[in-house]
């Protein structure tokens, strides 16, 4: 008997609960919580209609953590899974803490006034978690989270000892509209538009947003454009692989999307200033989240792949290897599954695997914890039997780049 409490009614929200109810055996009591009961209605209804299980569903403000502390009091969650926005990590951990609960996430910790990407805020809760016997298991996502998990198991099964990563991010699908945004648009274009960061030679070094460019063919999609960008799970696998020399993140995007981003940089509506307009204090960005289509309706209309992995290069037994580990997700299959577009789908069902990995014991510890900490190969093995099987192949050689 296991009761998960998820937080978040979201694209990514709604993935984990149909997942979770997909395996009764282990999610055997799942409340959906988020700021809108209605859309924790929808989802449980969906998922009624689906799979044939119920899930219990409630409002709740994750900010406000004595009322998230309750709610996980009421439930009797011994695990609460985070799939609200990256704003509301700290609140909930507090709300884990004080209810005595363990606790996941899939995107760290942003302060709203400040697009600043660090896990500093939330490995600072170590101490904290360990002292009560609880763990945190932050970034199970695809990128944070399998990415990590690809890291480890190339460390464990391919490469002893890894020199260079990079992580190559492709969404190969279209969803027919001008511009939109895969998942939530504020979090998103906060993390498009902030300087790139990349690891080197046991520094961070920064280079303008969207500036440094390359085409890769990616399996299954074919040739892309991909843009060196930060990604937080640089910052865990360069700290628990210190022997990486170089780190790399890279995400794909299209002509359009760029040609749209810039022109609304330019006329300031990115921005997380906030403005003065006929009396109300509004956020651009924020304003701009209202009038973009909902990422979790993306999925009626999208069609193509999305293939995300990590290109490790080192020595193994005294030669060079690099090699390739990817995952091939199609957005029709996943909305004919659960309903949503792949970006949600390769999220939420990590999310529902780091859960799994909890619930049963198979991943332990007092403390924080990033994914590449423990074991991949039960995770790894997730992935293949539940929507996110994964390739690996051997490269002739390093990137070129
Ligand atoms: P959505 O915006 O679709 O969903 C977020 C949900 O959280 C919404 O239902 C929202 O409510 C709810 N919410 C927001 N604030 C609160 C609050 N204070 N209290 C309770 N609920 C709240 O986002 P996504 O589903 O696309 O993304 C969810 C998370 O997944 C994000 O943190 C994102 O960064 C992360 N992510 C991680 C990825 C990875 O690979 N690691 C990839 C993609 C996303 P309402 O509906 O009322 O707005």
């Amino acid at each position: 008997m296991t009761k998960t409490l998820v937080i978040g009614a979201g694209g990514v929200g709604s993935v984990a609960v149909h997942k979770m109810a997909m395996l009764p055996e282990i999610f055997t009591d799942v409340t959906l919580a988020s700021r809108r009961q209605i859309k924790c209605d929808e989802i449980a209804q969906s998922v009624y209609a689906r799979t044939g299980q119920k899930i219990d569903t409630n409002e709740i403000d994750a900010d406000d953590t004595e009322a998230t502390a309750r709610l996980i009091e009421r439930t009797g969650a011994q695990l609460v899974v985070n799939l609200a926005l990256p704003y509301q990590d700290l609140s909930i951990m507090d709300a884990c803490l004080k209810a005595g609960a363990d606790y996941l996430d899939t995107a760290n910790y942003e302060p709203r006034d400040e697009a600043k990407f660090e896990y500093s805020w939330q490995w600072a809760y170590q101490e904290k978690f360990a002292k009560q016997g609880l763990m945190a298991l932050l970034g199970s996502g695809f990128d944070p989270g399998v990415t990590n998990v690809f890291t480890a198991y190339t460390k464990k099964h391919l490469i002893e000892d890894m020199q260079t990563l990079d992580i190559l991010d492709c969404n190969g699908g279209d969803h027919g509209q001008h511009f939109a945004t895969n998942f939530n648009p504020e979090i998103n274009i906060r993390e498009v538009t902030a300087p790139a960061r990349h690891w080197d030679q046991g520094q961070w070094v920064e280079t303008a947003a969207l500036q440094d460019k390359q085409v890769f063919d990616f399996p299954e999609v074919g040739q892309r454009n991909m843009y060196l960008m930060y990604h937080e799970e640089l910052e865990s696998l360069t700290h628990h692989f210190p022997e990486l020399k170089r780190a790399r993140f890279w995400m794909t995007f299209g002509e359009a999307y760029l040609k749209h981003l810039e022109v609304l940089q330019n006329i300031g509506m990115t921005s997380i200033e906030p403005v003065n307009y006929e009396g109300h204090e509004i956020i651009p960005l924020q304003f701009l989240k209202a009038v973009l289509p909902n990422p979790g309706d993306l999925g009626k209309t999208t069609t193509g792949k999305t293939c995300i992995g990590t290109i490790i290069t080192g020595q193994h037994k005294g030669q060079q290897k690099t090699a390739y580990i990817y995952n091939i997700c199609d957005h029709e299959a996943c909305f004919r599954e659960v309903g949503s577009q792949a970006v949600s789908y390769t999220t939420g069902v990590p999310a529902m695997i780091g859960a799994a990995m909890m619930l049963t014991g198979k991943w332990q510890g007092k403390g924080v914890f990033n994914m590449e900490q423990f074991d991949p190969d039960p995770f790894m093995e997730m992935l293949n039997q539940h929507g996110l099987p994964y390739q690996h192949i051997l490269l002739d050689q390093p990137l070129d780049f």
